[in-house]
């Protein structure tokens, strides 16, 4: 019987191909359904690059709200939102600092080096990832999901690494927090 497990999925078939398979892989095990929406998401990228436009720019109009209530308050709520939302469509893991508009809408946390800044050298001939066999590479799609964006050139953009410290905290909010501080800070130059 084939074997079939997450991750690295009908091992011994793919090894008569001749791809190399190693022992083990899938440190994370995956499921295929995360997968298969993740996929559409990237492949829909210019739908929802506009449809985050127009959500950011809403979530920005309800700042005075957001500050009314605190910030520190409504994380909680809006991160449990945010993780369920993105969890599903992207397969999210909750970095805080979310670059999805630059990465063709391809998280880019799923990539088992989690690099933020382009593929490792490892990308099979398939196009598939090196640590995961059957998981296409994550930075592959990244730049098949911009090629659909009309800001799709920000993938070129150079991405800081990673902060821990802002692991499992809303990315939406922050985002919100910094675009209303820029936007006051305008409006009291201009006053
Ligand atoms: S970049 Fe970070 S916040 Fe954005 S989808 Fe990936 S893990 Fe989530």
């Amino acid at each position: 019987m084939a074997e079939s497990r997450p991750g690295n999925a009908n091992a011994g078939k793919k090894a008569a191909t001749g791809a190399y398979t190693p022992s083990g892989v899938s440190a994370v095990a995956r499921r295929k359904r995360s997968y298969t929406i993740r996929l559409w998401s990237i492949r829909h990228s210019r739908m929802l690059e506009w449809f985050y436009d127009k959500f950011s720019r809403f979530f920005l109009l309800l700042h005075p709200i957001w500050r009314a209530i605190g910030y520190n308050r409504v994380e909680w709520p809006i991160k449990a939102v945010e993780k369920r939302v993105k969890g599903l469509m992207f397969d999210c893991r909750m970095c805080g600092q979310c670059v999805l508009s630059s990465t063709g809408m391809s998280c880019p946390m799923n990539c088992p080096k989690q690099l933020r800044n382009g593929p490792c050298g490892g990308v099979r001939a398939n196009g598939n990832c090196e640590v995961e066999p059957d998981m296409p590479c994550v930075w592959v799609k990244a730049w098949e999901g911009s090629r659909n964006m009309v800001h799709g050139d920000r993938i070129l953009t150079v991405q800081k690494p990673v902060d821990q410290s802002l692991r499992e905290t809303s990315a939406w909010l922050r985002v919100t927090a910094v675009a209303a501080a820029e936007k006051e800070a305008l409006m009291s130059k201009d006053a």
